[in-house]
């Protein structure tokens, strides 16, 4: 097509429409706010018959219902229809400045407030896309509308006196059979795709051609759109075989302190048509050319309902395209898909699929944020000076590294002045390099002894770097915290040696321990015994009662490691109790009164005897007399041998301290 006889458009118009976007320029956005959602705006257009085309003669199988809504005849049940709604419908009669100025217009305003948008042409091949985005001489479409207006609106927002300077630049590129071409600079072969660090997608080395006016746009559009793969199928006679993608970066520079800058992005997406093979009759490369645009498309759906079912991972790196359009779909832009359907019977399945695909796009939630940064003062006057005396091409080559250089892992190497004050991290780079070997060297030799630092190997330089660091720090507070524990053993060993008397009253849990213990990192495991009231009372009363051996012993406990399948065995220190026998038959005399002449209230206090065992022990000594021995609860009905040991063990001892320390 020829975007150089684009008719004159209704420019002060629509200037006016899209200067709010100057005024609203948005303070400093995303810092640790979540950027508001906005959803993907999906709009369809049916194209009118066309002469020529199959078909032409048959009433079309598609109709508009109202500015919003359609209807498509159900396969399935030839009475009734199907019916969509969108966020806005064009019918056959609309105009390429209705498309423009109802869906595409509204968004290239955030591209002053330095976010990124897309407008992307999906449908069947022949049913209009590139008719909406390029059009014709006499039907300009979307491109060059939104590159007129966009220069238009830079020119006065970024003019003398304003407070920031804007520039623009274009790159074109296709995606043909899974290659990304630069259109723009067709020897560059295939390209990659990259995201900076900032989730940005990239494409290193893509030319970038600064444009200043629509005259400029034109001497760089105009050629690379004959480079694009176009062949001739049964359905059009040039077919696009490829995506071919328009990228419109609009960079703005703060003039005065602080010097902030923006980029926003505006991607112009025309995508090549799902074909359905039996009819455009393809073969040999045609067949294989489709079926790389059908199964990119076929990645695009995917991507659309992992977006749409909030699934953890969206597969955009199954295709070039969705790669590309990772900011658009579900990413930072404010995007518009614009469905063109045909209206044409022998369209009815690939109509169906479309309207589909475009209804489940409009559930896509994106969050647009601006992409503002800092520019250092000393660099922000030399950098606008230098794109401004060296000229458009200069200043383009002068450019080309800058992207390259954001996908790489390393940090592009600032002046020495700025980069100082940036990052601490620099000091370590700066570090002198025998010093940096003998650090590497001893990482080598910490990885080599197998311990669990090995890990630290295989982490980048600077974090390696941290790492040690803080290995390092661990180590000498292990050191110092033995050398403490050290000097207070020999503290306590001269004030024995000092005072012999002492070690005799003080306990020897006090002082044995210090002298065996070694020292660990990890705390040894604590076990709180509680010992019933009494006894301790008994204790601390008189240290020749019977129960008056408390013998701390390591015994072997099994103890549940994170793996479940693996019990660890651990020694761990616990209190064991020895009671004289004496204190126990006592304990077991008590038991047996109480079973014999207790009343069931009686009974009820003593432990594991609720109400109801309480009765039965009652009814039962009715019934068979009194209790021989304790023994004999388990004949209780309603009492087992098991429950009756227990019981034994939960009372004997409170019974029998309770025997000593009352009256007799
Ligand atoms: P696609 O890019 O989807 O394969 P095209 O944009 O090449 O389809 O359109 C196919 C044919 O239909 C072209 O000849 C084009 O001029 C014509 N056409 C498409 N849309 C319209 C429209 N809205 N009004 C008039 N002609 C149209
Ligand atoms: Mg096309």
């Amino acid at each position: 097509m020829d975007a150089g006889g684009a008719a004159p458009l209704r420019r002060r118009e629509m200037a006016a429409a899209v200067s709010g976007a100057g005024r609203c320029r948005p303070g400093k956005v995303g810092a640790g706010r979540r950027p508001p959602p906005a959803r993907v705006r999906v709009a369809v257009r049916l194209r009118p018959f066309v002469d020529g085309t199959a078909g032409a003669c048959d009433p079309p199988c598609v109709r508009g219902l109202d500015s919003c809504s359609l209807e498509i005849a159900n396969w399935r049940n030839h009475q009734e229809t199907l019916k969509y709604q969108f966020d806005a419908f064009y019918g056959e009669k609309s105009s390429q400045q209705d498309i423009y100025a109802g869906s595409v217009q509204p968004i290239l305003r955030h591209l002053l407030e330095g976010q990124n948008a897309s407008v992307l042409a999906y449908g069947p091949t022949g049913a209009g896309k590139t008719h909406t985005m390029l059009g014709s001489p006499e039907q300009p479409g979307v491109i060059p509308r939104a590159l007129m207006d966009l220069l238009q609106l830079t020119r006065e927002e970024g003019g003398e006196g304003r407070p920031w300077a804007l520039s623009v630049t274009m790159s074109y590129l296709e995606i043909y059979q899974e290659k990304v071409l630069d259109l723009l600079e067709p020897t560059s072969g295939d390209l990659v795709i990259r995201e900076d660090c900032r989730g940005n997608i990239l494409i290193p080395g893509l030319m970038q051609k600064p444009i200043t006016s629509f005259a400029d746009f034109e001497r760089h559009f105009l050629p690379a759109s004959r480079n694009r793969t176009v062949g001739a199928t049964r359905l059009n006679q040039r077919s696009s075989r490829s995506h071919a993608v328009l990228l419109v970066k609009v960079d703005q520079r703060e003039r005065l302190a602080p010097f902030r800058q923006r980029e926003g992005k505006l991607y112009l997406i025309d995508l090549a048509g799902s074909e359905d093979n039996r009819r455009t009759g393809n073969k040999g490369l045609r067949l294989k050319e489709s079926g790389a645009i059908n199964s990119s498309l076929f990645v695009l759906g995917k991507v659309v309902d992992a977006l749409n079912q909030g699934l953890p991972r969206v597969p955009y790196r199954d295709s070039k395209l969705t790669r590309l359009l990772q900011d658009s779909l579900g990413g930072s832009a404010h995007s518009i898909l614009i469905a063109n359907i045909a209206p044409e019977r022998h369209f009815y399945l690939d109509t169906v699929s479309a309207l589909n695909f475009a209804a489940r796009s409009k559930e896509v939630i994106n969050r647009p944020f601006t992409n503002e940064s800092l520019q250092l003062p000393v660099l922000a006057p030399i950098k606008l000076s230098q794109k401004e005396l060296l000229g458009p091409s200069e200043a383009e080559r002068a450019q080309g590294p800058e992207e390259e250089e954001i996908g790489s892992p390393e940090p592009p190497a600032a002046p020495a002045s700025a980069s100082q004050k940036l990052s601490p991290l620099q000091k370590l780079s700066s570090m002198d390099p025998a010093v940096l070997e003998r650090l590497l060297s001893l990482d080598r030799l910490l990885g080599s002894q197998g311990s669990q630092r090995t890990h630290g190997l295989n982490t980048p330089r600077r974090e390696r770097m941290v790492l040690m660091k803080t290995m390092e720090e661990k180590d000498l507070e292990i050191k110092r915290l033995k050398m403490k524990q050290k000097e207070l053993e020999a503290k306590v060993l001269a004030q024995e040696a000092l005072d012999p008397k002492d070690k005799e009253n003080s306990s020897p849990a006090i002082l044995q321990p210090l002298a065996r213990r070694t020292v660990t990192v990890a705390k040894p495991l604590k076990k709180a015994v509680v010992m019933p009231l009494q006894l301790i009372q008994e204790q601390a009363a008189s240290p020749n009662a019977e129960i008056h051996i408390l013998k701390k012993k390591g015994r072997k406990r099994k103890l549940e490691s994170l793996d479940a399948s693996e019990p660890e065995e651990k020694a761990e220190d616990c209190w064991e109790l020895q009671i004289s026998p004496e204190l126990l038959a006592r304990g077991r005399q008590k038991i047996l009164d109480l079973l014999n002449e207790g009343s069931a209230r009686d009974l009820r206090s003593l432990q594991r005897i609720g109400q109801k065992k309480a009765q039965l022990i009652v009814g039962w000594r009715e019934l068979h007399g009194p209790f021989s021995q304790v023994e004999d609860l388990e004949h209780v009905e309603g009492i087992s041998g098991k429950q009756m040991e227990s019981f034994l063990k939960a009372n004997i001892l409170g019974l029998a301290a309770c025997q000593r320390s009352g009256p007799s």
